[in-house]
């Protein structure tokens, strides 16, 4: 069977050290089954852009602890905002 499931999963920016990931799209969380968490072991629904078992907590850590590695690679972003294009009012231009 395919799946829907195949739209690209973008991500978006990468958080500085100590902050949040954004995680709001519900493709982070896989109602299926719990894997492994690449950082800890520990079973996780949680899942990165790139499909990899993490738990949200443990790659915010990761990025505290290797930002130079999470600019570079993109290995854990936030999701993209959408952007609030529609602005009903304010065309004083
Ligand atoms: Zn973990």
């Amino acid at each position: 069977m395919t799946t829907a499931r195949r739209t690209p999963f973008v991500p978006g920016l990468i958080p500085g050290p100590g902050s949040l990931l954004d995680w709001r799209d519900s493709r982070h969380f896989d109602h299926w089954q719990d894997k492994p968490c690449v950082l800890c072991d520990k079973p996780t629904p949680m899942r990165s852009h790139a499909g990899e078992a993490v738990h949200k907590a443990c790659a915010e850590d990761w990025i505290t602890d290797n930002p130079t590695e999470a600019r570079a690679f993109g290995r854990f972003a936030s999701d993209t905002r959408p952007k609030t294009s529609k602005s009903p009012v304010g065309d004083h231009a």
